[in-house]
């Protein structure tokens, strides 16, 4: 309690005591306080009975009620009571003012009031201000002087009244009384009886206390600058409206922002894209009506809320609907029903794609799409198509970054859009006729579209956000399968469309084109009347396809003649004959069956497949005298010259066995030519084709022209399969043809080929050309040991010996 390295004057004296809570009082200050406890209010009284002076001694800790003297400083302030207030709640004001420091020696009493023995202190009078003193006493001032000018607390008197205090002890005190210090800093002082280390803690207080206000008011700047800023929007966004309103532009982007809140807000979506939006329609909110970036946000926000992203249909896979469905809006096509059920059965056991990619693979015309129609139809699913025709670019799957102007989502999300729905039928038409160039390759980003492992996250340039294409249905249309790229084709399952006979086409008018084009042009009841004969004429002489697509353009045709014919007034109703539908669709575009109609030398019917299906392909082949060139016309691909060379070949290698001159190829020029259409003709099929015209012409023999063929050739003369037999053998049967010569390696086929097709026509499989001889020619050259044939060629003079001659290399 006591400080024992001070000399203290011994002028020991009894005071009462006055506990003090978060206060200390300095000498030379004066303040009031109020008091209230009863033990402090007697001690009071007593100081007021006695000569007004009383101690002032601080409680170490302020929380304390009723404080012993153990709780006390030792060292106090002696002080004289100026003034006394008893307040109405009992309390009573009081103003003090120190006098010295006192330290206390004994306790006298403690019970109902604290009187103690103490020992004051008077501040020396006549100091020695040393340069140590005076350096720090600088420094206080100094720090002082910033303090007062950060703390904006002290008035400038004040100030001026502390500092020009000569005295460096009162003026340490002073000093500390008007610092915001804790009491504990302040005893420090107190017991600071030397006056150097006085003013050298109040020196170490005051540099940490600026550090702490520096602090302080670096946090408020920044608190006031972000405040500003807040206040500057509100202010600016304030005056956007008001110049809105000026402009007559009432509703402004305010009402637009609203609107699109309200959207979002009764929109299903997951969190992230929700924030998403949120997060966009804020940015939106802050651009100004008028400008570009305005449009870019709006549209990419009008994209996402437009998407599906949870909404879903709901899908049931009946399968006796499905079938239904199927019957209702298809004829024939039994094979490909069931496998489409076989397949919506699937689909109804698990709710995501399950197995393979379905591609349905045909001509155009054949159904394609509007089966697909119909097994979104039986899935209770909406249906979107995208035709993939012509599209090279991977942006055209994958969208332009927003950076574009004008950018777009891709193809697939833009159908999404359409469809409304995460779980739509989709429909990829053509994906046969997909590019690649330097853009990119779509078909790269197609694998992601169709790879059930990979469509969950499907990323869109434009939208940004993956989007979840896993409960899509998808499915793809080709016109040639070999088309696609390899690792799309792996992920497919084809389900082959060849095309229709003439009876099915016969079918599909009457049942379904027919009622169709009816109802489109309101010919309600029987106000056209058109028989199957005529019927068959549209399809014989007015279409050449495989599908029916021609077909139903053409009954439209009619369809709006009668349309016409029965607004304009003149009949009721309208009977289709031939003389009608002639005046109708003009004469005759096709002749029926391009079967020749009589037996030629050097004139033979192949078949050939295209794209538009199965085709009659008549190949020719003139020889006159020359010097052995082969000359090939009519559009043939680089694979049917091979064939026309390797035809040759064979025949050159039975020279003997048709008695030709053995010099016979060097003597003729041999012109191939196979006429008819502007299609490109590719592929090996012609190969026994062209032998057989080949050996027509060379041996002057007819061919007969009720047979068609079609089969690959080897040099020895073996005849390899085909491809694509049931649409050639649709194309011929079309054609009239009744035998058709097949390889004996397509045998298998003719499960496809239909049932009217084969009832008709006699396929017969042949493993070798001299088969192929023995059938079409109608005078075998190959079993004339040495008679005559039938006539003499007309170039047989050309060559210099007698044809017949009986040279020794003929025998
Ligand atoms: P694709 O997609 O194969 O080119 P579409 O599906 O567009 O062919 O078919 C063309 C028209 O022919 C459609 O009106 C379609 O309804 C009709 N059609 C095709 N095949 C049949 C069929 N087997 N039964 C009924 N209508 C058919």
């Amino acid at each position: 309690m006591a400080t024992e390295e001070h000399s203290v004057p011994e002028t020991k004296d009894v005071y009462p005591l006055l506990p003090l809570r978060g206060l200390l009082v300095f000498p030379g200050m004066v303040l009031h306080f109020d008091v209230g406890r009863p033990k402090s209010v007697r001690a009071l009284e007593q100081a007021v009975a006695n000569d007004h002076l009383i101690v002032l001694a601080s409680q170490e800790d302020g929380q304390v009620d009723d404080p012993s003297a153990d709780d006390l400083y030792g060292i106090g302030t002696l002080a004289r009571v100026k003034q006394m207030l008893k307040l109405p709640n009992g309390t009573i004001r009081v103003l003090v003012e120190g006098l010295k420091r006192a330290v206390l020696r004994a306790f006298v009493s403690e019970d109902d009031l604290f009187t103690v023995r103490v020992e004051t202190y008077d501040e020396p009078e006549d100091v020695v201000v040393t340069p140590a003193i005076e350096a720090m006493r600088r420094s206080v001032t100094q720090q002082f002087e910033q303090y007062v000018r950060l703390s904006r607390k002290l008035d400038l008197d004040t100030y001026a009244t502390v500092v020009d205090m000569s005295h460096p002890g009162q003026f340490a005190d002073a000093v500390a009384s008007h610092l915001p210090l804790k009491v504990r800093e302040k005893q420090d002082i107190l017991e600071a009886f030397d006056i150097e280390k006085r003013l050298e803690r109040l020196l170490q207080i005051l540099s940490d206390e600026r550090e702490v206000l520096e602090l302080e008011r670096k946090i408020h700047q920044r608190v006031r600058k972000q405040m500003e800023r807040t206040q500057k929007e509100y202010y600016l966004r304030e005056q956007m409206k008001a110049i809105q309103r000026e402009l007559g532009d009432k509703e402004g982007r305010q009402a637009e922002v609203d609107e699109l809140r309200e959207k979002l807000a009764a929109k299903r979506m997951p969190d992230d894209v929700r924030d998403r939006v949120e997060k966009e329609i804020a940015r939106l909110e802050r651009i100004p009506p008028a400008s570009a970036e305005g449009t870019v946000v709006r549209n990419y926000i009008d994209w996402l809320l437009a998407l599906p992203w949870l909404e879903a249909a709901k899908s049931t896979a009946d399968i006796a609907r499905a079938e239904r469905i199927l019957n209702e809006e298809h004829y024939g096509l039994d094979k490909v029903k069931e496998r489409i059920l076989e397949f919506i059965a699937v689909q109804a056991l698990t709710d995501k794609q399950a197995g393979p990619i379905i591609c349905l693979a045909g001509p155009p015309g054949v159904g394609k799409t509007s089966l697909a129609r119909s097994i979104a139809k039986s899935l209770k699913r909406p249906f979107v198509r995208v035709s993939l025709g012509g599209v090279r670019d991977e942006a055209e799957i994958r969208g332009h970054r927003r950076t574009y102007i004008g950018s777009m989502p891709g193809r697939i999300l833009q159908g999404m859009r359409q469809a409304s729905v995460v779980n739509p039928v989709f429909l990829l038409d053509e994906i046969d006729k997909m590019a690649s160039d330097f853009r990119g390759d779509p078909a790269s980003a197609m694998l992601e579209v169709l790879d059930p492992e990979q469509n969950r996250a499907f990323s869109d340039h434009y939208i940004e956000i993956p989007y979840d294409l896993s409960n899509v249905l998808f499915i793809t249309t080709a016109n040639n399968v070999y088309q696609i790229p390899a690792p799309l084709r792996d992920r497919m399952e084809v389900i082959q469309l060849s095309g229709y006979t003439e009876i099915e086409k016969l079918h599909i008018a009457r049942e379904h084109l027919l009622p169709k084009q009816r109802t489109a042009h309101a010919l309600k009841g029987d106000r056209i009347r058109i028989s199957d004969d005529v019927l068959l004429e549209v399809i014989r002489h007015y279409t050449r396809e495989a599908g029916v697509r021609q077909l139903d353009r053409q009954l439209a045709a009619v369809c709006r003649k009668v349309a016409r014919a029965v607004a304009a007034g003149d009949a009721k109703r309208v009977t289709v004959t031939s003389a009608v539908l002639q005046s109708y669709l003009g004469p005759h575009k096709y002749e029926f069956g391009e079967m020749e109609t009589e037996d030629q030398v050097g004139v033979v019917a192949g078949l050939a497949w295209t794209e538009m299906g199965g085709d009659l392909l008549l190949v020719e082949v003139s020889i006159v005298p020359g010097s052995g060139k082969l000359v090939l016309t009519g559009q043939l691909g680089d694979v049917m010259k091979e064939s026309a060379q390797t035809a040759l070949s064979y025949v050159r290698s039975r020279t003997r066995a048709l008695r030709l001159p053995p010099d016979f190829h060097e003597k003729v020029d041999i012109h191939i030519h196979v006429p008819e259409g502007a299609i490109p003709k590719d592929g090996p099929s012609a190969g026994i084709t062209m032998a057989t015209a080949l050996v027509s012409a060379l041996t002057h023999v007819r061919v007969r022209h009720d047979v068609a063929m079609t089969g690959e050739i080897t040099l020895r003369g073996r005849v390899l399969p085909i491809g694509g037999l049931k649409e050639k053998s649709l194309a011929a049967h079309r054609a009239g043809i009744r035998t058709i010569v097949i390889p004996k390696g397509n045998v298998k086929d003719l499960d496809e080929v239909p049932d009217l097709v084969k009832s008709e026509v006699e396929f017969v499989p042949v493993s070798h050309m001299d088969e192929v001889l023995r059938l079409a020619l109608v005078d075998n050259p190959l079993d004339h040991a040495g008679g005559s044939l039938a006539d003499e060629p007309w170039w047989a003079d050309v060559w210099s010996d007698s044809r017949f001659g009986g040279g020794e290399a003929h025998q």
